[in-house]
């Protein structure tokens, strides 16, 4: 049923409020109305709604400016809970996220299923997380899965990695687990995880290249994703950066994955070193740390390599969206300083220099779990109205 003006205000308000208890920490009652501009006795009442839905608690009391000191209010960060998930490469992820992004349970169950199989791997996934959570506390679950997904609509529009074309996963698992589902692209969750959680958290504007099976780029612009026209923003994996180079997965000759994912590297690897023959993309990946910390250089220049291709993405983004934080995050990211100095050398070679110059690319701290942490936020953030 539609909401009434009335409550639609109320809720807004309240969100208001939570945002603002959220952000600062601790604050009095006194400050909240003087940080939204709400009266003080709507700030009262709904305050104690915030208490009695145990998402806000007083904490103690602060420094008295004249008369009484004025009681702390803080947000219960372990009040609400939410199961994020990473529909990875080979692998779900799964994990229990706290209201401040701290995983508090994690889960991981290997997946090579496509199809139906994957959505009831992803259904146990879910069911065994769930498990750990008492019903009140659940707050809903967020999904982060490869390929176009329609977030507005629930809809994985396609991910070829799963077989998956025009599958209502926020219906199904809505069906299944009775709480609120968000399904989002899993590089645009975790730009919004650097976004809330990174280095230099809230910039307005970020580009997010998650390297590794595949590569893909999320982006928060104006504090928002950014996901396109029609859901496909960030996906670089197939732009060309060899003319009539080795076929890629697309069908088309010589993508950006080809070269820089954990594949393509893998590949390269192999070429090198006969000993990898046989060894998984993973384990060919710890190899190369390995020899690259024992400084081999024949290592070293396949990382090379690959830090001026995703230099080259990079340059295009900086070139077309002016955006000064872009942060490399993955299992390619684990390469570290070998990668990223080579990347940045070529990103500055490809373009403006006064736009380079501006430019930043770190290498994201959130680890393995950025997509979970993510996925969290999302709902979090459509839920409670928290960030
Ligand atoms: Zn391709």
């Amino acid at each position: 049923m539609k909401k009434s003006t009335h409550e639609l205000t109320k809720l807004n308000n309240t969100r208001l409020i939570l945002r603002t208890v959220y952000t600062a920490g601790t604050i009095s009652r006194a400050d909240i109305a003087r940080v939204t501009k709400l009266t003080p006795t709507t700030v009262s009442d709904l305050v104690e709604g915030l208490i009695q839905d145990r998402l806000v608690d007083e904490v103690g009391t602060g420094v008295s400016i004249g008369g009484k000191p004025p009681t702390l209010l803080s947000v219960n960060d372990e009040s609400r809970l939410t199961i994020g998930i990473d529909l990875a490469d080979h692998e779900l992820h799964g994990a229990v996220v706290d209201l401040r992004g701290r995983i508090q349970v994690s889960k991981s169950v290997a997946c090579d299923q496509t199809g139906e199989q994957a959505i009831a791997l992803t259904k146990d996934l879910i069911r065994d997380l769930v498990a750990q959570v008492s019903p009140e506390q659940l707050l809903g679950i967020g999904l982060g899965s490869p390929g176009l997904v329609s977030t507005n609509e629930g809809i994985v529009r396609r991910a070829v990695k799963y077989h998956w074309d025009e599958i209502p996963l926020q219906q199904i698992l809505e069906r299944e687990f009775k709480v609120p589902v968000v399904v989002a692209n899993d590089s645009q969750v975790a730009a919004l995880a650097e976004y809330h959680y990174g280095i230099d958290p809230n910039e307005e504007n970020l580009v997010l290249i998650k390297v590794g099976e595949g590569i893909s780029a999320g982006l928060v612009i104006g504090c928002t994703i950014f996901a396109g026209d029609g859901h496909g923003a960030g996906e670089i994996g197939h732009i060309c950066v060899v003319p009539n180079g080795i076929p890629c997965r697309c069908g088309h000759n010589g993508c950006l994955e080809t070269v820089a994912s954990l594949r393509g590297i893998a590949q390269a690897v192999r070429v090198v070193f006969p000993e990898a023959e046989g060894l998984s993309n993973d384990a060919v990946l710890e190899m190369l740390l390995h020899s690259a910390a024992q400084r081999n250089s024949r290592s070293l220049q396949i990382i090379h390599r690959v830090g001026e291709y995703l230099g080259v993405a990079a340059a295009n983004i900086v070139g077309l969206l002016n955006i000064h934080k872009i942060v490399l995050a993955g299992p390619v990211s684990l390469l570290g300083e070998d990668l990223l100095a080579p990347m940045v050398d070529s990103m500055k070679v490809n373009v403006l220099d006064v736009l380079s110059n501006q430019s930043q690319i770190s290498i994201s701290q959130l680890g393995n779990n950025i997509v979970q942490i993510g996925a969290a936020a999302l709902v979090q953030q459509s839920i409670l109205g928290l960030f």
